[in-house]
């Protein structure tokens, strides 16, 4: 029997990878740090939101205020909007649940609406009809590396007065219409949690936005609502979510690199999208306008049933595949004991669920690794096909 090429394993993602490439310069900017013991606040985390915030910019000047990780960003985004009881965000539940919960934190009402089934991301049209006087903003996933449709979510937030919120946890360097992700709402969330395109060796986050005094309220709030260089005294109650200085350090090394990864990313998607494109599954849909970093690359089938015998298969085959998400926000146990009724019923957002996988995807993916995972879809989508 002729053998296939065999690998022990491809990992959905491979952080060991990266390092690898970059092990010197990682190690001496943390020895660095160490050595200095400035390990809150500093150079390092001052560099990084000056370099993340050009980093961001695009046409428009951004500003940056870093934090402890992608969920704090959401909630002092919030904050920053004064978002609290009684107030109604309008956002998706295909997300990571963060998006929600963070929502929920600021004690304000998460009213979700169902994805665009092409896209996966917010359905735009379903906005209007959730308004009502104590709507206040909306959060826009960027889910996967993929935009909204900005253009369309930003004309119904100025005609009703709300804000809108990016959450880019997933999209560094994302564009729409040729304008980055952080700019492209009022503020931007981004995590740095390791396993996204751009992450750091622990938890880490920012808010990035195009206004300067929003930008240095969330820096306020985020550091016990202390005014800028008066280490006692706090104009307001805030919290303590700070970026270490070790991991601004690292992300400082790793920034550089970001748009090359992000091309390495597009690459293999592309490689994806061609070898792909004869079997029975639906592949990503980009829109035109919009410029992915393909953080995840997520493919569905038309049934769920073969959802599970895809799944099954290719990871019997050692290929690291993923469910992002397998169970909606409106559906999880959480959301269900503090909103129990009218039941949610968001019909393309369950039955993406239930369809989706994610193929490996980090920038470091050998071509062979690739040759593997797209010959070894092709045999799983022909086996299930002989079977039913
Ligand atoms: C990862 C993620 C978050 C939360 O970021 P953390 O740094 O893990 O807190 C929020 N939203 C989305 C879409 C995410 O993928």
């Amino acid at each position: 029997m002729k053998s296939s090429p065999s690998y022990s394993k491809i990992a959905l993602v491979n952080l060991r990878a990266q390092y690898s490439t970059i092990k010197h310069e990682i190690d001496e900017a943390i020895a660095n740090i160490v050595s200095s013991s400035q390990f809150i606040q500093g150079n390092e985390v001052l560099k990084f939101e000056e370099s993340f915030a050009s980093f961001c910019s695009s046409s428009i000047q951004a500003y940056c205020a870093s934090c402890a990780n992608g969920t704090d960003a959401l909630e002092l985004a919030l904050a920053a909007f004064d978002v609290g009881q009684d107030d109604e965000i309008i956002t998706v539940s295909h997300s990571f649940f963060a998006t929600v919960e963070a929502v929920v934190n600021q004690r304000a009402t998460p009213v979700l609406i169902d994805i665009n089934p092409k896209t996966m991301l917010m359905d735009e049209s379903k906005i209007e009809e959730k308004i009502t006087s104590k709507t206040k903003g909306i959060i826009a996933v960027q889910l996967y590396g993929q935009t909204c449709n900005m253009e369309e979510i930003n004309r119904i937030a100025k005609k009703h007065n709300l804000f809108v919120i990016e959450d880019a946890a997933q999209a560094h360097g994302a564009s729409w219409n040729g304008q980055r992700v952080g700019t492209l709402g009022d503020l931007a969330c981004f995590s740095f949690f390791p396993g996204k395109n751009f992450g750091c060796y622990g938890d880490g986050g920012a808010v990035v936005g195009r206004d300067a005094d929003l930008i240095k309220k969330v820096k306020q709030i985020s550091c016990h609502g202390r005014e800028k260089g008066e280490k006692y005294v706090h104009s307001s109650f805030g919290r303590n979510s700070r970026l270490d200085s070790l991991q601004a350090a690292i992300l400082n090394v790793k920034l550089k690199y970001l748009d090359q990864w992000t091309q390495q990313r597009r690459e293999i998607a592309n490689y994806y999208l061609e070898h792909l494109k004869d079997l029975p599954i639906i592949l990503p849909y980009i829109d035109p306008q919009s410029e992915s970093a393909w953080h995840l690359f997520v493919i569905r089938t038309p049934e769920s049933s073969m959802r599970e015998t895809l799944f099954n298969d290719l990871k019997s085959k050692g290929i690291g595949v993923g469910l992002h998400y397998p169970i909606p926000i409106h559906k999880q146990p959480a959301f269900l004991n503090l909103y129990s009724q009218p039941q949610l019923s968001l019909p393309h957002t369950e039955s993406t669920a239930q369809s989706l996988i994610s193929l490996p995807m980090y920038p470091e993916l050998e071509k062979k690794q690739l040759e593997f995972i797209v010959g070894q879809l092709h045999e799983c989508c022909k086996a299930y096909q002989q079977e039913i």
